[in-house]
């Protein structure tokens, strides 16, 4: 077998990244999404989505190349090989791009390429990802709710009754306004949990930006990043995540061992290399590898032989389409300990058009883990179509 194209798709949308002062719901990036499609001699195709930046992707994929190796578009190294050699390829692209690559955008697209190439192979050889990733350890898991703070308590409180009234039975706020004024803070997660009760799952997401996501500041200290740690014990929150400098392990280790709160990271993490440092160093309880930026599959599944060998929890970051939720609930099959899936429940009219298949949460506030070809989860090419614009 062998690839025939690598094709960045290239879509507009009209929605907006926000919270609201209600209970109304927030959104996602929905102004612009790339979709990779990587097509095989053989009539297999596989799909993936990235969160990035999305004009600049199509360049990455399929602009044009320099002559030198290390300068290399990730297409142009790609067609011609056999799909079903994975990790042969993953190193590929990795050298073929590393004068410009190895983390961010280069990543990302990297990362996206390879979760086509594991479809791929998952379809030549007629089963689940779960199942050639090792097989399926469960056909459930309990989804969170995965959301921007809202900016109000009342917002809060009638945002989580909504949650609960969908069946779930955990949910995550995060970014949105936190950060920009502590007292609001506080009244805003107290809602939440009051809201919740005490048997629900309640996770916080404050972001590292400094001070909240509209105005640059100074980065938390670490007294007080531990004292945010403290207050928010005093509301039972499960995991406080992603709220330290993505470049500053020493922090994240230093504040794990004086915080009552599990902390959960890994999100702004690339390359089996980097999360071995993060992992070893001591910074997280919860590593959260996206598998649309951590370099896809590949990379995600050493990690969570890591975190087996650690003791540590995994729980994959996805707040995007159903495609990555797709994906990572087929790494979650196979996991020996397994927590939940991150159930993107803020998406736009963009993010939430390019899948058929829809994942849908039961009265237990689980997700079924699809147990079919490939992922399970379907592009509606129609949709893709309508809103592509290269
Ligand atoms: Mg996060």
């Amino acid at each position: 077998m062998k690839i025939t194209a690598v094709e960045p798709i290239l879509l507009r949308g009209a929605g907006t990244y926000g919270s609201t002062a209600s209970g109304d719901e927030a959104s996602d990036n929905g102004d612009w999404q790339v979709l990779v499609r990587v097509a095989t001699d053989a009539g297999l195709t596989g799909w993936a989505d990235i969160e990035t930046l999305a004009p600049a992707a199509v360049a990455v994929i399929a602009g044009q190349g320099m002559a030198v190796l290390g300068f290399k578009t990730l297409g142009e190294l790609l067609i011609g090989e056999n799909p079903l050699d994975v990790e042969r390829l993953w190193d590929k692209l990795y050298v073929g791009s590393a004068y410009y690559g190895r983390r961010g955008l280069a990543m990302q697209c990297l990362s996206a390429i390879d979760n086509c190439l594991w479809s791929i192979r998952a379809q030549a050889a007629g089963c689940s990802l779960a199942h050639l990733l090792g097989g399926r350890r469960r056909d459930r898991i309990t989804a969170y709710a995965s959301t921007l703070f809202r900016e109000t308590p009342e917002g809060m409180t009638a945002a989580a009754r909504g949650y609960i009234d969908k069946g779930f039975r955990a949910v995550k706020f995060g970014w949105g306004v936190f950060g920009e004024d502590p007292g609001r803070d506080r009244e805003l997660v107290a809602a939440a949990r009051e809201a919740l009760g005490p048997d629900r799952h309640l996770l916080v997401d404050p972001g590292w930006y400094p001070a909240g996501w509209k105005k640059p500041g100074p980065m938390r200290s670490r007294r007080e990043a531990i004292a945010l740690c403290e207050w928010l014990a005093e509301y039972d929150v499960g995991w406080i995540e992603d709220f330290i400098h993505p470049e500053n392990f020493d922090e994240y280790a230093h504040v794990r061992l004086h915080s009552a709160v599990p902390i959960a990271a890994g999100e702004q993490v690339a390359t089996y290399w980097e999360f071995e440092r993060f992992i070893r160093q001591g910074c997280v309880d919860v590593i959260q590898p996206d598998l649309s930026r951590c370099g896809g599959i590949s990379v995600a599944k050493r990690v969570a032989e890591l975190a087996e060998r650690e003791g540590i929890d995994l729980v994959p970051h996805s707040w995007l389409t159903h495609l990555l939720t797709g994906y990572s609930l087929q790494l979650i099959a196979t996991l020996p300990r397994a927590r939940f899936v991150e159930f993107n429940v803020s998406q736009s009219a963009l993010t939430k058009g390019i899948t058929r298949t829809s994942l849908k949460i039961e009265a237990d506030g689980t997700v079924l883990i699809p147990d079919a070809v490939s992922i399970g989860v379907d592009v509606d090419e129609d949709f893709v179509r309508a809103h592509r614009v290269n």
